[in-house]
């Protein structure tokens, strides 16, 4: 094996992205991933116009639920691999607008009907799939499957590391990813040779999804593109409808703690119809089921703050839920792998000087704070536990809730700018622009506007056959 060769630990969304920035810069990358049998992994298989929805697996148990990618993902993503978009749009993935969603937000309907940002939506093994496909085709990328990685140990020779598997000989590499994802071992291996523990931040409210297939065309529901019912401070409950490939929606119900949605389908459809608005009940109750409710619990915000240790060791990173986990209910965590498979790929073309692991790690550690801010922020809240985020995080949280307040009140340039925060196209300082604040001060002496009227999703259900 040659003395540059690289291991990334896990062929999830992170892992891939972070191979192709890899295999960009000609490096050789061997992704190895425990599962097996990954479906359309070489090159030649194409989904073509006659989508089939490769399997969830079982390393990727979240596979099964919703999983958007926020506008800046899409570019990051197509920015990596050019054509991506084209090829999920191919494949069946359905291309919609943000501003024809039906969003529930905190304090009423956002505007609805105006252009805003681009999704596609599509259910996350299509996406992996797509990627993988792509990747595996790079010159010097291989892809081993039904090999878990156990543990990392020094190279003898003091150059490089060796990388333990279950089953099988270790491979020496003188890079190491780790994107093995929310269950990474990198803090206890790293303790066991030597470092320091890794501090690690925790903010979980106990979000537990519920997510089920149903049959219906992506236009059932005329203009309206999606539902999307936030969960409010005073109940953690909410849902999504979005159309993905084969002619099916992904219905999820989200919920935290006591207010868990369960995985029957008769206590399924009943919290669908106890949410604040009946869309997502309606649309269930209407379109077919395809398969039983799935359901998935482990959801907390997990940091490791590998960049406070002391000494970051040579020819290691790490990347996507390994580094940091977010609750998905913001749908941040393929974005911010994708964000950071781009820093990878701009640093290994600036060179890497001695440290550059290093550097790069605070880079990546610097791409999850904002998401962080987001999600913490949120779920402080839902948790009502008297821990604040505090603060600057604070601050833009009381601020953003003002903004929102405008929006839900008719304010399209509020929802526009909000959308912009929460899609990580834009610094939070954009919500300070001064036409917003002037707008927040004449409502606060002058009144709010009538509130945003509900989309037109309609509660004519004949019409929706
Ligand atoms: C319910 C739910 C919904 C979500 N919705 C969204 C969403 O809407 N939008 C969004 O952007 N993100 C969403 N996410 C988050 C998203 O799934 C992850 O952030 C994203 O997939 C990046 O994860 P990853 O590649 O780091 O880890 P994973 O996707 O978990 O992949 C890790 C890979 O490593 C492999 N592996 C693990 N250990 C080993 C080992 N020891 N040896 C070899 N291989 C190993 C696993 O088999 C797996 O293939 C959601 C997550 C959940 C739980």
């Amino acid at each position: 094996m040659s003395a540059d060769h690289t291991v990334v630990i896990g062929a999830g969304m992170a892992g891939l992205l972070a191979a192709a920035a890899l295999g960009a810069a000609g490096r050789p990358v061997t992704v190895l991933e425990q599962d097996h049998d990954l479906p359309g992994q070489g090159p030649e298989q194409d989904l073509g116009q006659s989508p089939r929805t490769p399997a969830p697996r079982a390393g990727v148990p979240q596979g099964r639920q919703p999983h958007v990618l926020l506008h800046r993902g899409l570019c990051a993503i197509e920015e990596l691999l050019p054509g991506l978009r084209a090829q999920l749009i191919a494949a069946g993935g359905v291309p919609l607008d943000t501003g024809n969603l039906a969003w529930l937000g905190q304090q009423g309907w956002a505007p609805f009907g105006t252009p805003a940002f681009e999704l596609v939506s599509a259910t996350r093994p299509l996406v992996e799939h797509l990627v993988r496909r792509r990747v595996t085709a790079l010159p010097g990328v291989s892809l081993l499957t039904d090999v878990r990685v156990r543990g990392l140990g020094r190279a003898p020779s003091g150059d490089g590391w060796l990388v333990e598997r279950a089953d099988g000989p270790p491979l020496h590499a003188d890079l190491v990813v780790d994107a093995s994802g929310r269950a990474s071992r990198l803090p206890r291996w790293l303790t066991l040779l030597g470092h320091d523990e890794v501090p690690t931040s925790t903010v979980d409210a106990r979000f537990g999804y519920a997510g089920r297939v149903y049959s219906a065309p992506a236009d059932v529901l005329g203009r309206v593109a999606g539902v999307v019912v936030l969960p409010t401070r005073e109940v953690p409950a909410g849902g999504v409808a979005l159309p993905v490939e084969g002619g099916r929606w992904l219905v999820a119900a989200v919920g935290a703690g006591e207010h868990r949605p369960p995985r029957d389908p008769k206590g399924f459809d009943g919290f669908l119809n106890r949410l604040r608005d009946p869309a997502l009940a309606d649309l269930a109750a209407l379109a077919r089921p395809l398969g039983e409710v799935a359901v998935h619990r482990r959801t907390g915000n997990v940091r490791h703050h590998y960049e406070q240790l002391r000494h970051w060791p040579a020819g290691l990173l790490v990347t996507g839920d390994s580094l940091c986990a977010f609750n998905p209910v913001y749908g941040q965590g393929i974005t911010v792998a994708a964000v950071q498979a781009l820093l990878l790929r701009r640093s290994l073309a600036g060179g890497t000087a001695p440290g550059w692991e290093g550097r790069l790690l605070r880079r990546f550690a610097r791409a999850a704070d904002l998401p962080w801010t987001i999600a913490t922020g949120e779920d402080l809240g839902h948790l009502g536990t008297g821990r604040r985020s505090g603060g600057v995080a604070e601050l833009f949280g009381r601020w953003s809730g003002e903004v929102d307040r405008l929006a839900a009140h008719g304010d399209v340039r509020a929802q526009r700018t909000l959308d912009r925060v929460y899609h990580l196209m834009d610094s939070p300082t954009c919500l300070f622009d001064p036409r917003l604040v002037a707008s927040v001060i004449r409502a606060r002496l002058l009144g709010l506007p009538a509130p945003t009227p509900r989309p037109p999703l309609g509660r004519d259900r004949a019409s929706w056959h």
